[in-house]
């Protein structure tokens, strides 16, 4: 009964047999190696991409770093929502690595079209002396669990567009928002007005690799240089490769996130039908519930294991009622789950 987080849980036995098998005999390092191409054609046929620029690193806070840097000015200010990965738990990566500066859009979890353009309406007044409007970057699925529909994500890039300023999606769970709406990565990404991604892999069961993919080709060198300057360019780097061919063999990538997303659903189903309520409706394989102090301390002394959320984590809270954050990845079993609800 492990909800901790998805990137508690093993690496799948595909992609340790795929380890196993590139362990054999020579490659050429840095990226060079036969695997990568293989990655980078398909990464470009999954997203319908035939000119996409294709990396990969090892953690998700290099690939959000690295792709914004490449996207931002050091005089720019990057959007986001005050909740993100790139502003809450990267410890400034992006901002050491941009030299830029994060403006956080209100809100509680998504960014909307209208708080987005009064935030980049409000940058760029004071002429030289201010910071300049950069890139919007986008969470999906969000850090509260919620996905974006594409038509939420077409309007964020539109209004990105109307001010010229790029857009970079943070993919970590890339995987289960796209299997959430059962639509194309390439609607999801440029078709929408995406420019650059995080194509998460490390919580969807791969050991450590998350691809950067612009579609503007134009990027490529300048990102290239950028991931070797920050220290992120492998030099065994076939060992990377090997996870995301496996990955993406077979569709294994798709197939891992509709086995989180489908146990989180039953999660979700079997506590609403005890009447527990949620801080956020779940859309992927992330649960916000509430439950009441004696309850939490019954589940955790049977053996679940899981986050509190919110002012109890600084142990200020005394409430009766308390949030926590419930991850399903894809190694969770139905029966782990329905062991979870029986305790309820
Ligand atoms: C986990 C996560 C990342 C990547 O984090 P690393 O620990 O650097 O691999 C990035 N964005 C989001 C939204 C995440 O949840």
């Amino acid at each position: 009964m492990y909800f901790a987080s998805d990137n508690s849980g093993p690496v799948h036995p595909q992609v340790m047999a795929a380890l196993n098998a590139a362990n054999e005999g020579y490659q050429m390092a840095y990226g060079a190696d036969t695997l990568m191409n293989e990655v980078r054609d398909r990464i470009r046929g999954i997203f319908e991409a035939p000119g996409a620029a294709v990396y990969l690193v090892a953690t998700g806070t290099a690939a959000n770093s690295l792709a914004l840097a490449t996207l931002a000015n050091p005089w720019d200010t990057i959007f986001c929502s005050p909740v993100a990965h790139i502003h809450e738990d990267e410890c400034n990566a992006p901002e050491f690595y941009t030299g830029a500066k994060l403006t956080l859009v209100p809100g509680a979890d998504k960014m909307t079209p209208e708080a987005l353009r009064v935030a980049i309406q409000a940058e760029e007044t004071r002429g030289v002396h201010g910071p300049q409007r950069g890139p919007v970057s986008i969470t999906q699925v969000t850090e509260r669990g919620s996905v974006y529909s594409l038509a939420e994500l077409q309007a964020l890039c539109g209004v990105a567009k109307e001010y010229g300023l790029p857009v970079h999606l943070d993919g970590a769970r890339f995987t289960n928002a796209l299997v959430a709406l059962n639509c194309s990565p390439a609607e999801m990404t440029w078709k929408a007005g995406v420019d650059a991604v995080s194509f998460g892999g490390t919580k969807n069961g791969l050991m450590g690799v998350e691809a950067v993919v612009f579609f503007d080709e134009s990027k490529a060198w300048e990102f290239e240089l950028r991931r070797k300057r920050g220290a992120h360019l492998f030099s065994k780097h076939r060992y990377l490769s090997a996870q995301m061919a496996a990955y993406l063999q077979d569709d294994l990538w798709l197939k891992l996130a509709r086995q989180a997303n489908d146990n989180c659903a039953r999660l979700t189903e079997g506590l609403r039908a005890k009447g527990a309520s949620f801080l956020h409706e779940p859309q992927a394989n992330m649960i916000f519930a509430q439950f009441s102090r004696a309850r939490h301390k019954q589940l955790h002394e049977a053996g679940a294991v899981y986050h509190l959320w919110g002012a109890e984590l600084n142990g200020v809270d005394d409430a009766e009622i308390l949030a926590c954050r419930l991850v399903c990845d894809w190694s969770i079993s139905a029966e782990e789950i329905d062991r979870f609800l029986a305790l309820l």
